[in-house]
């Protein structure tokens, strides 16, 4: 770790170190009467869960002793396949604050690669939702590591047999606890939770966060220009806490006082409306394809939210027709925000400079599908090949780079080695700056396509055929070219019911983009391969089309 020169003369402020501990008991002790709604794994119990901060901060504390007890030791990992909910969030505090490290894990990836990732972390606890027993009980015989296999249910619902040794019922330890527990202190610098990257190439790296890290990200996360919440919202995190710690939220709405909505396994248009509406939700995240789901819902049935105000849109680009769908048809503030496992998760946020509100509406929203600006913590710059800083006007783009506390400077057990550049985290993205400093992503280094040595920006050309009202999604791809190296193949899944066609689609770029930038061709299909955190997988999908040949290639 970088150290630094010190100053003779000290601040003389009190020295506490920064830790998750501290939000969970801010939160029961000054907003102590704020909800906590979650909608049940268990299906036979009623549908909602409801609790206060207060009494998830007391049962969390009694999971911590419990795990103390067992002889889980500060450092070791924790690890959880469970979807959004209350027992997910007091392991949440519960692990990390007893100096444990919580390790969530994505249950959506594949069970080798979540053995994989087991191991590799050496996690000496499970925690699993209901949903995953049989998936748990087919990977128990490859996770060494794991000494205890724990339920997240009752003793009611406990199964009558499982070849899981010694299967551990999540209830039972809560209540075995007897509370005589305080939270430990502990450097700030300590470990405290772990993400894996989704792998799309080679196997999965972990990001390992510490107290501090985690904290300050939670800070910044709250200020107005970023999450903005506040005691007088209620939220929903649709974004699962297995991704990136659900962007933080379980922290930063923690320390807001805000009403918190969990909705469990239940992230269909129709169960999602249901519970925004019958919780009063107002704020929310989520990435573009579960948007999906839920705007298509809501458009079918005629549907409109009472009091659905904002959301956090990121994990990849806010398609601008949906951000004009939200805002236009529904009133729902869109944030377009960006960032990766590697930064905890938040880089920027989208949102307008005071002056912006004089130019006329479709300038505004230009500025708006931007991913934005940095968070305070966070600095960023674009470089080219040579690493070479480029200039910030809104042109000119390369690899964009990023520092702060709360971005990785290795990777857990050090794979990858050396990752940072001149202290510098390379993000694999590529994008423009504004002068006003709004950045624009352009694309992913490798989904780039480099056509006659020039690059086509991938992004634009999905957001502009996702605007077309026959088409749900698309993906651009490029394809081997003889004359040009590469050349843009556009990839569609219609609307049910739309009848558009190659030409009409094509005609539909005219005038929007350089000429040079037009597609070859489009092909239509099903669907499209999408990932465990709900992108789509174009590494699977240049794969699917590796036989493809471009017309006249
Ligand atoms: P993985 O891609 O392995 O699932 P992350 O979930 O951390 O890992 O994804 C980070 C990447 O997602 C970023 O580097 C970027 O390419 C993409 N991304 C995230 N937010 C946005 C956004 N708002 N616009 C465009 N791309 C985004």
């Amino acid at each position: 770790m970088q150290s630094f020169p010190q100053s003779p003369v000290q601040g003389q402020m009190m020295s506490q170190p920064l830790s998750i501990s501290s939000i969970i008991r801010f939160a029961a002790r000054h907003y102590g009467g704020s909800e906590i709604v979650s909608r049940r794994v268990e299906a036979d119990m009623p549908d909602l869960h409801r609790y206060t901060y207060r009494d998830c901060e007391a049962r969390a504390r009694r999971l911590a002793q419990a795990l103390a007890e067992r002889g889980v030791a500060i450092g070791e990992r924790v690890g959880t396949l469970a979807w959004n909910g209350y027992r997910h969030l007091e392991l949440y505090y519960a692990v990390s604050g007893s100096g444990a490290v919580l390790h969530t894990i994505n249950p959506r990836l594949h069970p080798e690669q979540i053995a994989y990732i087991v191991n590799h972390a050496e996690d000496q606890v499970l925690f699993f939702d209901m949903t995953f027993l049989s998936l748990v009980e087919a990977i128990a015989p490859h996770c060494a590591s794991v000494k205890a296999f724990v339920l997240m249910s009752d003793r009611a619902h406990m199964p009558a047999a499982s070849t899981i040794p010694d299967l551990l019922c999540y209830e039972e330890l809560v209540e075995a606890a007897d509370g005589g527990y305080a939270w430990p202190l502990f450097d700030e610098n300590a470990a405290a939770s772990l993400c894996y990257t989704s792998g799309t190439t080679g196997n999965p790296k972990g990001a390992l966060y510490s107290h501090r890290s985690t904290v300050l990200h939670a800070y910044a996360s709250a200020l107005p220009n970023v999450l903005n919440v506040g005691a007088i919202d209620t939220v929903l995190p649709v974004v699962p806490m297995f991704h990136v710690n659900a962007w933080g939220l379980p922290y930063s709405v923690l320390l807001s006082g805000a009403k918190m909505v969990f909705p469990g396994a239940a992230l269909d248009g129709k169960s999602l409306y249901e519970l925004f509406e019958q919780e009063g939700v107002t704020f929310s995240a989520g990435v573009p394809t579960v948007w999906l789901g839920l705007i298509n819902y809501a458009l079918q049935n005629d549907l409109r939210f009472s009091t659905f105000r904002r959301t956090v849109i990121g994990g990849s680009a806010c398609p601008p027709a949906m951000m004009d769908t939200l805002i236009d048809k529904f009133n729902v503030q869109v944030i377009h925000g960006w960032g990766m496992t590697e930064m905890s998760p938040l880089g920027t946020t989208g949102g307008l400079l005071a002056r912006h509100r004089k130019l006329p509406e479709p300038e505004q929203r230009k500025i708006l599908q931007k991913q934005g600006h940095a968070i305070y913590g966070v600095d960023m710059k674009i470089v080219d090949d040579d690493g070479n800083e480029l200039p910030w006007d809104g042109h000119s783009f390369g690899h964009l780079l990023v520092k702060g506390p709360w971005i990785i400077a290795s990777y857990f057990r050090n794979e990858g080695g050396d990752v940072l550049q001149d202290g510098w985290f390379p993000t694999g993205d590529v994008a423009t700056i504004d002068p006003d400093g709004f950045m624009q992503i352009t694309d992913r280094s490798k989904d780039v396509i480099k056509s006659g040595g020039e690059w086509i920006g991938s992004i634009d050309l999905e957001n502009i055929a996702v605007a077309h009202p026959g088409v749900l999604q698309a993906a651009c791809i490029g394809m081997a070219h003889p004359k040009w190296d590469e050349r843009p193949l556009l990839v569609v899944v219609r609307r049910p019911g739309a009848e558009v066609t190659r030409e009409e689609l094509l005609a539909f770029f005219d005038g929007k983009i350089a000429r040079f930038w037009m597609p070859d061709d489009v092909v239509f299909v099903d669907s499209l391969p999408i990932g465990g955190t709900g992108k789509i997988q174009k590494n699977k999908l240049r794969e699917q089309f590796r036989d493809y040949r471009l017309p006249g290639a």
